[in-house]
């Protein structure tokens, strides 16, 4: 019999595996994909804390961001190293390898569509005591135990060769192409970005390639063009002895999209409540839910702006650039919102 039984490789999956073992417990895990990490449909910019986490496979380094808004207004933002460029697929697989490493059993090529429950669990004659369900945004493991809906942004992103500034991502505020979220331009080195964007609606294509026209970028530069789900909502993530974790808990920051800081501080946290699986739901809410909560507020007022309030946003952000640099933190984006809100009312625009 198995501690644990895991579904998903992804970053919360393996890092839950990776904890686990480290502490003596017995854990099986089964992947999908028999390659851990493939297909990838992430920008993969994680912040400095998730490098701490685990430092593997960051392929770029970065110093800032600018910002664009509709009117042509660019802001920059200067922040030193607070940002990293990973290659995902090789950043999931590595922690996959500590973990079989401290004793997990992984299954790849395993597509879970069933559970047997009663006393324990049971996938393919592996028992197990806890189920814990890391299967990502389009999560089964959410679904097969009514863990409620979830509400989406949808994302596209794709590789093109591109000179920019390899220290800065290129962050595009503008409702037209990007509505409800935005697109962004990530340097991997000298010569390779990461190009994408996500939107509160579902017409991704034609979104894309407005926003590639405006960049004058040619479509057929575009190479590995993929589209993914990010999760926008919280879920219940404990139901008796099955936990959530990641995008399958809807772990992720709504002003961003990120969840692999979120996904794996939830996965460390679940490692350490293993005996008590309640306590991991109360302690990540103390630590990061809260945050998510308040991103999704401040992402339901942004999804309302339209482009003239951005622009006047943006008038706002130019004069106080200081603020950003101060506060802005990708982990935390509540910290600067507030700052900003306090500073200045307009905030609270008129359409
Ligand atoms: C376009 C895009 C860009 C993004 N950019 C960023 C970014 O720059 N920074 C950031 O922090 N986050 C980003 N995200 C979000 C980030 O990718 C996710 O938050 C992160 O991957 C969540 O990790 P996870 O382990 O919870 O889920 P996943 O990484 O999705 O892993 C889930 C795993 O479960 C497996 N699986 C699914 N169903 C089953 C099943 N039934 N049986 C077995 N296995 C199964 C899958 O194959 C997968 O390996 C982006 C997302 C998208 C769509």
């Amino acid at each position: 019999m198995y501690d644990a039984i895991i579904v998903g490789a992804g970053p919360a999956g393996s890092t839950a595996a990776l904890e686990m073992a480290r502490k003596g417990y017995k854990v099986a895990v089964f992947e999908e994909h028999e390659k851990i990490g493939e297909p990838v449909r992430c920008a993969g910019l994680v912040s400095e804390r998730v490098i701490k986490m685990h430092n593997e496979a960051v392929v770029n380094r970065i110093d800032g961001a600018d910002i664009i808004f509709p009117d042509g207004r660019e802001i920059h933002i200067e922040k030193k190293g607070h940002a990293y460029v990973i290659d995902r697929a090789r950043f999931d697989e590595s922690i996959a390898e500590l973990a079989m490493a401290e004793g997990a059993k992984y299954f790849t090529g395993k597509k879970i569509m069933d559970v047997e429950t009663g006393n324990h669990f049971e996938v393919g004659g592996v028992k197990a005591r806890i189920l814990i369900g890391a299967d990502g945004a389009n999560s089964r493991m959410a679904k097969m135990f009514h863990s409620g809906k979830m509400e989406y942004v949808y994302a596209i992103q794709g590789y093109a060769r591109y000179e920019m500034e390899i220290e800065y991502v290129r962050v595009y505020l503008n409702h037209d192409f990007a509505p409800g979220f935005f697109a962004w331009i990530i340097p991997e080195d000298e010569k390779n970005v990461r190009i994408g964007l996500g939107a509160t609606s579902k017409n991704l294509n034609s979104h894309f390639k407005k926003f590639l026209k405006t960049i004058d970028m040619e479509e057929d530069s575009i190479k590995k063009l993929t589209a993914g789900l990010i999760p926008v909502k919280l879920r219940k993530f404990i139901h008796k002895n099955i936990a959530l974790v990641g995008d399958a808990a809807g772990q992720t920051k709504p002003t961003s999209g990120g969840g692999i800081y979120t996904g794996m501080t939830a996965a460390k946290m679940l490692a350490d409540s293993v005996d008590d699986i309640t306590k991991y739901e109360k302690e990540y809410m103390k630590k990061i839910g809260r945050e998510l909560k308040k991103g999704k507020v401040a992402m339901k007022i942004f999804a309302k702006m339209n482009n003239r309030m951005l622009n006047m946003m943006g008038k706002i952000i130019d004069n106080d650039v200081d603020a950003i640099n101060r506060y802005g933190d990708i982990d935390y984006p509540s910290i600067v919102i507030k700052e900003l809100v306090k500073r200045h009312s307009l905030f609270v625009f008129k359409r």
